[in-house]
């Protein structure tokens, strides 16, 4: 399998499971060469990615108990600053 890469509608249909982190390494690469290149879907998805930030730091300001706050945030994708550690 070469690297080729994506189209914006390919990116676009990754970029929710680029972003829960269930892309497979390839494809998770071949998202980030796209989103390198192209302004426009890096705007998507850095609007994308703020969103579910603005998500959780709502979720920690809120009150509720704290078993139930941790339930949502582990069904959330993982922090961001762990993106650049995936093997290229
Ligand atoms: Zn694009």
């Amino acid at each position: 399998m070469f690297l080729s890469l994506l189209t914006c509608r390919e990116t676009i249909a990754r970029l929710d499971d680029y972003l829960d982190r269930e892309l497979s390494p390839r494809e998770q690469t071949l998202v980030q060469r796209h989103l390198k290149i192209c302004h426009h879907c890096t705007q998507i998805f850095r609007f994308e990615a703020d969103l579910l930030d603005h998500m959780r730091q709502k979720l920690q300001r809120i009150e509720m108990p704290s078993d139930l706050k941790e339930r949502i945030l582990s069904s959330l994708p993982p922090e961001p600053q762990h993106t650049e550690k995936a093997d290229l």
